[in-house]
């Protein structure tokens, strides 16, 4: 029988989602250090799609982990959104709105904290299959066998941890795709004004979703990364198809960015699935558990990373307590992540999704135009500034309701 290497705690993908758990896990115990794997089937720097907008919430949890952001970062302070009834002014007063990344970086410094931490990545290594017992989780690999009390499945949208625990269900999987235009920032307004842009008139299309331009770094030369979010479930496979139809909102979107040029190089479109939140799901079995993309993230606005950082803090809290003999800590943590702040607001996002993205979707962008006090509320809860998103739904709705109404401050 061929030897297995024992953990504590194995952990499925080492993106955000599998680092945050990892961190999380050794701050919370530091003993634990040397006794958690994760399992990684790329080596970083590795590329990731992804527009790399970090939200306040996320900044937050890596001051939470003591992890100084020390990649190159563009910070968004205004930002506008297009609707399909008039546009909507997303800016905060120079707050920050996003800190903008490239993922090979990101990643790759979370992958040297988590080392730094006396965590450790097995790069290359990819799972490829998962059974479990009353003693523990065996996960085979193209690198050998591990064994662990707990497994947590942080690989991603198309998570084979997923597939072999939880079963096949591809419902809640959107996609989005991106490109890199490089721009001379003395004459984009994303540079000059520290500006994001978002368009959700592609939905009169048909698309479930929006177009964004992120200002960003590549190399240390300006760039625009420019996409488009589709919550729906589909495959790229026809020429010509619902790719296609993608990149022609797109460009519809940005009509002064050169982006019709580029739509027949396909090498220069990348585009990744993104698993959505549903409150169908179950997030623990038996010794696994989900995180991340790997379990399901916003489904509005397809944003995941934040997401990755408070599922990981969960993880973390939940195998804690598993180690320590509560065998409902798993079970406890599926709960979290349905009742809890992040799945309270995954929850609310998912109803966002559908009232926005769905056939009465004017009417929900025309209320949510009506007032600048309540826009202002949104922004800050939807970016957890202030850890306004943790509120209780009843707090949130008296604080909108004195802002709106009596036009109390925001803050
Ligand atoms: C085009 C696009 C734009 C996006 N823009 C943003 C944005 O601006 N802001 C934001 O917050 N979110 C954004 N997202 C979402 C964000 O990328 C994800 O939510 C986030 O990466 C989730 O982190 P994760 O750790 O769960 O998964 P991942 O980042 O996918 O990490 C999973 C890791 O597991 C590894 N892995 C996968 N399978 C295996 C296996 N079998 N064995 C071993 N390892 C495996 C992968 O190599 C990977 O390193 C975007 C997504 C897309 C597609």
């Amino acid at each position: 029988m061929e030897a297995s290497r024992k953990f504590d705690v194995v952990i499925a993908g080492a993106g955000p989602a599998g680092l945050a758990t990892a961190m999380f896990l050794v701050k919370n115990r530091p003993s634990l250090a040397g006794r958690i794997v994760a399992i990684e089937k790329s080596a970083h720097p590795r590329f990731k799609v992804c527009a790399g907008g970090l939200i306040p919430k996320t900044m937050l949890a890596l001051d939470e982990l003591g992890i100084a952001l020390d990649v190159p970062a563009v910070e968004v302070i205004r930002g506008e959104a297009a609707t399909p009834v008039g546009s909507v002014d997303l800016s905060r007063n120079g707050d920050v709105l996003a800190t903008v990344i490239r993922r090979d970086q990101f990643d790759s410094m979370l992958a040297r904290a988590a080392t730094e931490a006396g965590i450790e990545i097995a790069q290359r290594t990819r799972v490829l299959g998962v059974t479990q017992d009353a003693r523990g989780v065996r996960v085979s690999t193209d690198g050998g066998i591990f064994e662990a009390q707990i497994l947590v499945g942080a690989d991603g949208s198309g998570s084979r941890v997923r597939r072999a625990v939880f079963g096949a269900h591809k419902e809640t999987i959107g996609r989005a795709l991106m490109t890199d235009i490089a721009v001379d920032p003395e004459r984009s307004p994303e540079f000059v004004e520290k500006r994001y842009r978002f368009d959700f008139r592609c939905i009169s299309g048909g698309i479930k979703g929006y177009s964004w331009s992120f200002p960003c770094l590549i190399s240390g030369a300006p760039h625009l990364n420019v996409g488009i979010y589709d919550q729906r479930s589909h495959e790229f496979t026809e020429e010509g198809g619902e790719q296609a139809r993608m990149i022609a909102e797109l460009v519809a979107a940005f009509p002064e960015l050169p982006l019709d040029g580029l739509k027949r190089h396909a090498a220069r479109w990348q585009s990744f699935p993104i698993r959505w939140f549903d409150a169908r799901d179950s997030y623990a079995r038996g010794r696994v558990i989900l995180a991340g993309d790997a379990a399901g993230v916003d489904p509005l606005m397809g944003e995941g990373i934040s997401c990755s950082f408070e599922h990981g803090k969960l993880a973390a809290g939940a195998i804690c307590k598993f180690l320590d003999g509560n065998s409902a800590a798993l079970a406890a943590y599926d709960r979290e992540l349905h009742e809890g702040a992040v799945g309270k607001k995954l929850g609310k996002l998912a109803f966002a999704a559908r009232h926005f993205y769905g056939p009465r979707s004017r009417l929900f962008f025309r209320i949510a135009r009506i007032s600048r006090r309540a826009q202002e509320i949104g922004v800050d809860w939807y970016n957890g500034a202030r850890h306004l998103d943790e509120l209780p739904t009843r707090r949130l709705i008296a604080r909108w309701a004195r802002a709106v109404l009596l036009g109390d401050p925001v803050r």
